[in-house]
């Protein structure tokens, strides 16, 4: 059965010179999500994918928020045209709170910023802090060396087989909602946290 999604977070890159074809990327998902009326939360960052993601469902009617820590603000980092903003004290509040009221996150491509995002979300949703779908947006084989990382951590026992239903892997942009609407119902307890 298909899950309601009206919100997103969505964790993607702030570098500026990526190749094109990650920013067309973007312009697919934004155009989705818009189109079915999916509020988008974001780090809230003017450039690279994070500034195309707000540039584009601002261009298509959609509603984003940007939830940034006060010293980005004051080196200007936040994007000029998107109209609500919330200031956090710090990077550690600032990742709690891309998570209240978000029915899934969405990891595109991006640096390390995105990569420890991610990485703490699987961990919140490990330890039943988090039970919503994570997809990770896999473009053109980005995310193989991270799934192959995490594969390892199984074969090697530091996760278990379970462990991997915490997240779905997509490959195409426009595939990106109906994965979050269609994702596994994620029943794991606290015990289940543990290798053992
Ligand atoms: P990365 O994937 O390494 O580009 O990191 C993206 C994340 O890094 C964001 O969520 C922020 O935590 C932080 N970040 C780095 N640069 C910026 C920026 N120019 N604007 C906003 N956030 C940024």
């Amino acid at each position: 059965m298909s899950r309601t999604i009206r919100q997103v977070c969505v964790y993607c890159a702030s570098s500026a010179i990526t190749p094109e074809k990650y920013l067309l990327a973007v312009d697919v998902l934004a155009k989705a999500l818009v189109d079915n009326h999916v509020k988008v939360v974001y780090g809230g960052g003017g450039t690279g994918l994070m500034g195309r993601l707000a540039d584009k469902v601002l261009e298509f009617g959609g509603e984003i928020t940007g939830i940034m820590p006060n010293f980005m603000k004051e080196v200007e980092w936040a994007h000029k045209q998107v109209k609500q903003f919330h200031f956090v004290a710090d990077m550690h509040e600032r990742k709690k709170r891309f998570l209240e009221g978000t029915d899934a996150l969405i990891a595109l491509p991006g640096g390390s910023g995105t990569l420890e995002e991610l990485l703490e979300a699987i961990t919140w949703k490990r330890l039943g802090l988090f039970p919503h779908p994570i997809i990770i947006f896999n473009q053109d084989g980005f995310y193989d060396p991270l799934l192959a990382q995490l594969a390892l951590c199984e074969t090697e026992k530091f996760m278990s087989a379970n462990h991997k239903n915490m997240w779905t892997v997509v490959t195409r942009a426009e595939d990106i909602l109906s994965a979050a609407q269609n994702a596994a119902v994620w029943e794991m307890e606290l015990k289940d946290a543990k290798v053992q």
